[in-house]
């Protein structure tokens, strides 16, 4: 490969790992600014890079007035989402633009097949409503709760969603959905998508606590994914907290998730309150200044802030980022937690990360992460002028 060739294959892959940048960004190329300007002038008259406004609220102090992308029509990425109750999915172009979101209610008892089927469904419905086919699709985000055996490619036994236990995802999902694809672990990919569109943008170094039916960590370490060897990394709901606490679903005792998740919250208003309620239903009541729900969510934020300390003692990460269900208890929740973790957190003089609430929604987090997936893999998403 050519030296110009080289560097315009280092502004591409910043641009698909990254996201939208401004010229002086781009500067993590480690190539010269007038290099970056050349570069950049070469890839938009080939078509495969854009200028677009930035957003407003970017344009203060000094920022630039414009970012650079990949160009939106090089194919389309979707992102899908198997959680419990429900099947989401969102399609993206490649300049990381969501063009659409949707989803369907789905009973947890469904078959992972009968699951896909419904995915795929959905699938071809959203790309008619934008006039797309398959064959624009250049590759499909799965994304299924809990971890991912790394050599088996089976889902875990902590996986909270019980037909997709010890099942094959990929191969699965490469049969019923006919499309490329890449699968993973939805808090990993909801870390992505933090990394691309919203809190964690431009970091190298964070931890995404994603509260569905577990707790899990999506890590970025030196600003890729961390799965560990097996794939199990992160799963913090089923690190132990009371030894001798009521036995969790992955058969141990006193993990995070038996005292800090949406069931563990909601079953413990069960005598004062009522029966079936909602984790939104005790947010909204929280905020409304009901004393029990208040109480039952810091003490879930303690919970989460002894875990977040012991994982912060080992990573240090320099964000740590909460999404999912728990996300919008917002202050009533982080006080606590921050309390909590900074009780046990080492921070030799230091001042501990930032712990807050991710920019994105609760409901297309995961999707836009499992899409932003496939637009970051190299392999799945060639591009034709580079
Ligand atoms: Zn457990």
């Amino acid at each position: 490969m050519s030296q110009r060739a080289a560097n315009r294959a280092r502004v591409v892959s910043v641009l698909r790992e990254r996201g939208a940048q401004s010229r002086r960004e781009l500067a993590v190329t480690g190539l010269s600014r007038s290099t970056v300007r050349s570069v950049v002038d070469e890839l938009i008259e080939a078509g495969t890079v854009r200028e677009r406004p930035a957003p407003k609220d970017n344009r203060s102090a000094g920022r630039p007035a414009t970012l650079l992308t990949l160009s939106g029509d090089l194919g389309l990425a979707a992102g899908v989402e198997i959680a419990n109750g429900v099947i989401r999915a969102a399609i993206c172009d490649t300049s990381q633009e969501l063009l659409l979101h949707d989803s369907e209610p789905m009973d947890d008892r469904t078959t992972p097949e009968a699951a896909l089927e419904r995915v795929s469904a959905l699938l071809d419905g959203m790309l008619h409503r934008l006039g797309a086919s398959r064959g624009d699709v250049i590759g499909v985000g799965v994304a299924v709760p809990g971890p991912i055996q790394r050599n088996t490619g089976l889902n875990g036994r902590a996986t909270t969603l019980k037909p997709w236990v010890n099942v094959n995802a990929a191969t699965l999902s490469a049969k019923l959905l006919r499309l490329p694809l890449t699968v993973g672990n939805d808090a990993n990919f909801a870390a992505l998508a933090e990394l691309t569109w919203g809190a964690a943008r431009g970091l190298r170094d964070v931890a995404y606590v994603y509260t569905a039916s577990g707790i899990g960590v999506g890590f970025i370490l030196n600003g890729a994914l961390y799965a560990g060897a097996n794939g199990t990394a992160g799963e913090l709901g089923h690190t132990t907290i009371d030894e001798n606490g009521e036995v969790c679903a992955c058969g141990g005792r006193g993990c995070l998730n038996t005292l800090a998740n949406a069931d563990s919250i909601t079953q413990k208003l069960r005598r004062s309150h009522r029966d079936r309620l909602t984790i939104a239903e005790v947010i909204t009541m929280a905020q409304e200044g009901d004393v029990g729900c208040r109480r039952v969510i810091a003490d879930a934020g303690r919970h989460i802030g002894l875990a977040a300390a012991n994982m912060y003692n080992l990573l240090d990460p320099e964000l740590i980022v909460l999404g999912g269900n728990l996300a919008p208890a917002g202050e009533i929740l982080l006080g606590p937690l921050r309390e909590s973790m900074a009780r046990r957190a080492i921070h030799a003089g230091e001042v501990l990360p930032p712990f807050i609430v991710g920019e994105l929604d609760e409901h297309t987090v995961v999707v836009l992460g499992a899409a932003a997936a496939v637009l970051r893999d190299a392999e799945a998403f060639p591009l034709p002028h580079v």
